[in-house]
């Protein structure tokens, strides 16, 4: 699968401001700093279309990028960053659980960790929730790079271990670009495009 037609679209302040769900969507989750926006930019081949913040847990709307006039790819804002408030934290929370729970057009999650660390609560917390609302998720374990090639195995064997042996889960790196065909394969096998 290629994309070679990548545009954003439009960055959603609320729910009420959110495009019509008139096509299949990916929604992209994770911690803050997690290397999400890097991400998104790597498998769309734009090099900045996501914009990476050097603050983290900046990005606090929801952002769409269309694919080939044929799907979004959906930037949640990162969660579980210590620094902002825990009001912060409970509205993102309800925001994000409505959203996730009610947006009827989403074909899948992809959860993003980072390789080098253990599955963290608040991960597991969200990876329990999207199986509850029965969203298909695929864990990616970016910075890949960060590791040494023998490093590889074992992280991805233990973080396997926490997030259950029938996880979908791929090792992927912003940095190197690796994972990128793998990535899109499994958007393909889904038949989500
Ligand atoms: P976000 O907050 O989850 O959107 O994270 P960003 O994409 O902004 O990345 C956070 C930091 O991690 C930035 O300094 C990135 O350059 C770095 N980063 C992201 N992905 C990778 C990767 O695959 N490898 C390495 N080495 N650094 C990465």
């Amino acid at each position: 699968y290629h994309p070679h037609k990548v545009q954003f679209v439009t960055s959603a302040p609320s729910l009420a401001h959110c495009p019509l769900p008139d096509r299949p969507e990916i929604v992209f989750l994770g911690r803050s700093n997690v290397g999400k926006s890097s991400l998104i930019n790597t498998i769309t081949g734009k090099r900045s279309i996501a914009l990476t913040s050097k603050t983290p847990g900046r990005t606090r709307l929801l952002n769409y990028f269309d694919v080939n006039d044929e799907l979004y790819l959906v930037d949640l804002p990162g969660y579980g960053f210590a620094r902002v408030s825990t009001s912060m934290r409970d509205q993102w929370n309800r925001h994000m659980y409505q959203y996730l729970e009610c947006r009827e057009n989403i074909a899948m999650a992809v959860m993003i960790v980072d390789i080098r660390h253990e599955a963290q609560k608040n991960d597991l917390r969200m990876f329990n929730l999207l199986g509850q609302w029965q969203i298909p998720t695929l864990i990616v374990a970016t910075k890949s790079d960060k590791l040494k090639k023998s490093q590889l195995a074992p992280h991805i064997d233990k973080l396997r271990k926490s997030y259950g042996s029938k996880c979908a889960l791929m090792p992927f790196s912003s940095a190197s670009k690796y994972g990128i065909e793998e990535f899109w394969w499994e958007v393909t096998k889904r038949q989500i495009v």
